[in-house]
């Protein structure tokens, strides 16, 4: 858990994926598939932005190099750099991507992380 206090472990995982969906396609499909998972999403949970256990999570972190600032969507996902959970199975995909706000690689953005959250440093495939 990140930013909250739970019993539950979480299980990450960094996907790289090619679409010919809009990102707001690309949002939708994402939710689409969190609720055929069982997520139940409340509106107070939404509205006030906290954080709880949920059976699926799945956020869009990058868009190629789009930057996407609207109520519903943000891009690159605007707390993806102050998370290990994000950043280090990222740097196993993407390493060397460059994010497009900050002009910083992946890996030098989970590098300069301050996350005090127990994810392992060292990412499990040597980075090339
Ligand atoms: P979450 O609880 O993490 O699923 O996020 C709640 C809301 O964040 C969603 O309803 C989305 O509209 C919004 N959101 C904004 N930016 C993003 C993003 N990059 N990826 C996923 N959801 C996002």
């Amino acid at each position: 858990p990140w930013g909250f206090v739970s019993d539950s472990l979480f299980l990450n995982q960094a996907l790289l994926v090619q679409t010919e969906l809009e990102p707001m396609q690309l949002l939708d499909k994402c939710q689409y598939i969190e609720s055929q998972l069982g997520r139940i999403r409340t509106l107070s949970n939404v509205q006030e932005k906290c954080y709880l256990s949920r059976t699926m999570d799945i956020d869009i972190i990058f868009y190629n190099s789009e930057i996407i600032e609207t109520n519903r969507l943000q891009v690159p996902h605007p707390r993806m750099h102050l998370r290990n959970f994000v950043l280090r199975p990222l740097c196993d995909i993407i390493p060397d991507f460059v994010h497009p706000v900050f002009g910083k690689t992946v890996n030098q953005l989970f590098q300069q992380c301050d996350d005090a959250s127990d994810t392992i440093k060292e990412p499990t495939i040597p980075l090339s």
